[in-house]
């Protein structure tokens, strides 16, 4: 299930430190280390699933629970109703940097569109 090199799984199996502020059976929430918003959190499956392109249909319902996730944490951090954004970067040009895919929970400031 998890991948050797992938910063991701290590953080899963707890050999690099991350702040979890949440885990359930299927997926972990933790802050991104580098935020970009003074709410940042990534969530992240536990299966090792390293770009978007490698979903297969049984995966549809784990994708919709990381937004569900995501949304829970957006009340629970108080920027349900000021407002947020969720994403998932895909490959060079969408601008995934770790190979395990992660959706970006951001909020507590106004937020630009379209990105760079
Ligand atoms: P990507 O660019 O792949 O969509 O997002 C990767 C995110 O992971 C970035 O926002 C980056 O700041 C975050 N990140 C990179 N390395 C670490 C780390 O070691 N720990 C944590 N918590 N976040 C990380
Ligand atoms: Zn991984």
């Amino acid at each position: 299930m998890e991948h050797p090199d992938c910063l991701f799984c290590k953080i899963l199996n707890k050999e690099i430190p991350a702040n979890i502020i949440y885990e359930d059976d299927f997926v972990i929430a933790f802050d991104d280390i580098y935020p970009k918003a003074p709410i940042h959190k990534l969530i992240i499956p536990k299966k090792h699933i390293a770009t978007l392109n490698e979903l297969s249909p049984k995966e549809e319902t784990l994708v919709g629970h990381m937004v569900y996730v995501a949304a829970q944490l957006a009340k629970k951090f108080e920027i349900n109703e000021s407002g947020y954004r969720t994403l998932l970067n895909c490959n060079q040009d969408g601008g995934q940097m770790v190979f395990h895919i992660h959706l970006h929970l951001l909020g507590g400031r106004s937020l630009l569109w379209p990105p760079g």
